[in-house]
């Protein structure tokens, strides 16, 4: 992610600004670059190439395009590590938050994010039910999934999570 050279041009030095624009990101200018979300980040581990560190140093540089445009602030699994260690209180897992919602809203959201989207507002259920599920639930004498997703549906348009595209 950071073996590319940086390019003077692409920084943006109100990116910063932008992401503690957001309360609970404010913290993100007070980091040192330590290491320390990164060396208990569980996800590094699996994937090295996603590193909290350097993602905390690429929006303080203003490396706006790349960090918005890029997969990596979609890896997280939420496990709050980060912010647990953290010596100098970056929430970065909100941050990472803060960095999807202005991904999204530039139609950086990774397509499989919004067709689980519609999934949720179809049917209440994040993935698609699969027929050998119908049946073993049958063979189980389980209940029927019911396929109504109208609470989930009126949550999502109340937030505009149903407007998000994808960009092309
Ligand atoms: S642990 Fe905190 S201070 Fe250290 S690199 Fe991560 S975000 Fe920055
Ligand atoms: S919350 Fe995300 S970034 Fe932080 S340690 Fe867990 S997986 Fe890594």
């Amino acid at each position: 992610m950071l073996d590319e050279p940086i390019r003077l041009a692409e920084l943006d030095p109100n990116f910063r600004f932008e992401v503690i624009a957001h309360e609970a990101a404010h913290e993100i200018t007070a980091c040192f670059s330590c290491g320390t979300c990164t060396a208990g980040c569980p996800i590094h581990e699996a994937y090295p190439e996603y590193d909290p560190r350097k993602l905390a140093r690429m929006v303080n540089l203003g490396m706006r395009e790349r960090v918005l445009s890029r997969p990596y602030i979609w890896y997280c699994a939420t496990c709050h590590t980060c912010e647990q260690r953290c010596p100098q209180k970056v929430g970065f897992f909100n941050v990472l938050n803060v960095l999807k919602n202005i991904a999204a809203a530039e139609g950086y959201a990774p397509p499989s994010w919004v067709n689980q989207t519609k999934q949720v507002m179809q049917t209440g259920i994040v993935f698609a039910t699969e027929e050998a599920w119908v049946k073993r639930r049958e063979e189980l004498s389980l209940p029927p999934l019911k396929g109504d997703g109208k609470e989930a549906a009126k949550l999502i348009q109340l937030t505009n999570v149903d407007k998000i595209e994808v960009r092309r």
